[in-house]
């Protein structure tokens, strides 16, 4: 069965936004991704004006560990009464609130940069609820779709793609000016055959992290 897609959209930086997923399916809400503790009230009302409402939010998925797209994960969980699945290899950062958690030690420059900035505070901390797995069906939730691990971004990144075609990409893909794979990269070697994986999915839409959503056509043209 199809399912109805809402993105809801928000500045994070510079000519950057960051996108939640609001999907309907069987008469149940899907979140993917929560966007950043400042845009809370924003993103809530876009939720509660489409019909998500405490009691129908079935699952906030989160596509990585990332405070742009865990930020208000325990917030929607206490409001919505849902609960929080995601890849076990990301739960140590929103655990810690540590963006470098099982990712490469970054420079000192970098972590002065970054660490105070994309750090979770101690309120939006969280274990998950739910682990998910390579090839995970969520069915089971009322969803016709399946997660994909496809590290590179970050070790327990995930993808869900949706029996039609939509990919759900977190950020391993982008489209800031066209379709590309995403910029921050922590495992090259993991994030190229993330995206091989990627290339044999047969997926249609693209909707990722950051930019706009894309037909899987138009990144198929630019890199083949
Ligand atoms: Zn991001």
């Amino acid at each position: 069965m199809d399912q109805d897609i809402k993105v809801v959209s928000t500045r994070f930086i510079f000519n950057v936004n960051v996108n939640c997923y609001l999907i309907k399916s069987n008469g149940r809400f899907f979140l993917i991704d929560t966007g950043m503790p400042g845009k809370r009230h924003h993103i809530e009302r876009e939720l509660v004006d489409s019909g998500c409402l405490p009691g129908n939010l079935e699952l906030i998925i989160l596509t990585h560990g990332d405070k742009d797209h865990c930020g208000n994960a325990v917030y929607f969980r206490e409001k919505f009464g849902a609960r929080i699945a995601m890849h076990r290899n990301d739960s140590g950062m929103t655990r810690e609130g540590d963006m470098f958690f099982n990712r490469k030690p970054p420079g000192r420059i970098v972590e002065k940069l970054f660490k105070p900035v994309m750090g979770l505070g101690k309120k939006d901390r969280f274990e998950p609820d739910i682990l998910l797995e390579d090839g995970d069906e969520l069915t089971r939730f009322g969803w016709d779709a399946t997660i994909l691990h496809l590290p590179g971004h970050s070790s327990g990144s995930i993808a869900i793609l949706a029996r039609d075609g939509a990919l759900f990409c977190g950020d391993i893909l982008a489209d800031i000016k066209h379709p590309d794979v995403w910029s921050i990269v922590d495992n090259a070697e993991q994030m190229s055959s993330s995206v091989a994986k990627i290339k044999r999915l047969n997926a249609k839409i693209v909707y990722p992290g950051h930019g706009r959503p894309f037909p899987w056509k138009a990144f198929e043209r630019l890199h083949g």
